[in-house]
């Protein structure tokens, strides 16, 4: 509904940059770096693009599906859809700031950290968590056909509890 409001207050400093005195381009703000993600990317940082960049990259490397942001941001009192929330994640990934990692062919987790890496999928409540080694590799790797290389792999390890 209000998609296209832009954020008014933008001169508001986010207390945590207050309290780290100055900061360069790139500060550990959330709200600042949202912001500058945004205009790099190309889109325009709306109030809601805004609240849920922060509510996505304010705390560091995470794995969410729509409905998980949906729910926070609903819980945080930011007035969107659930519809929304999914435009908005599929602009943040068309822009390269979110990665998705598909689990089961009909779960997909929007990424944060958007470098190669691969995953531990925990079957028994469904948490997707990094695996560590961002050099594990398939000891042979499939041939593919004329004309196309390998742009990714994603390797998603999943893992049950032991009996
Ligand atoms: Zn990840």
């Amino acid at each position: 509904m209000n998609d296209e409001v832009p954020v008014l207050n933008d001169d508001a400093v986010h207390p945590a940059a207050q309290a780290a005195g100055h900061h360069p381009a790139l500060t550990g703000c959330p709200w600042h770096d949202v912001n500058e993600m945004l205009q790099a990317a190309g889109l325009r940082p709306t109030r809601q693009r805004m609240a849920l960049g922060w509510l996505l990259f304010g705390k560091g490397a995470r794995h969410l599906t729509a409905e998980m942001l949906y729910e926070e941001a609903t819980l945080a009192k930011v007035p969107v859809s659930l519809a929304t929330v999914y435009n908005t994640l599929n602009q943040l990934t068309d822009a390269g700031l979110l990665r998705q990692v598909s689990v089961d062919g009909t779960k997909t987790y929007f990424d944060t950290n958007v470098s190669a890496h691969h995953h531990f999928y925990l079957e028994h409540n469904h948490e997707l968590v990094d695996i560590p080694d961002p050099n594990l590799m398939l000891t042979k790797m499939p041939e593919v056909p004329d004309g196309f290389e390998i742009a990714r792999v994603d390797m998603v390890v999943r893992l049950r509890k032991k009996r």
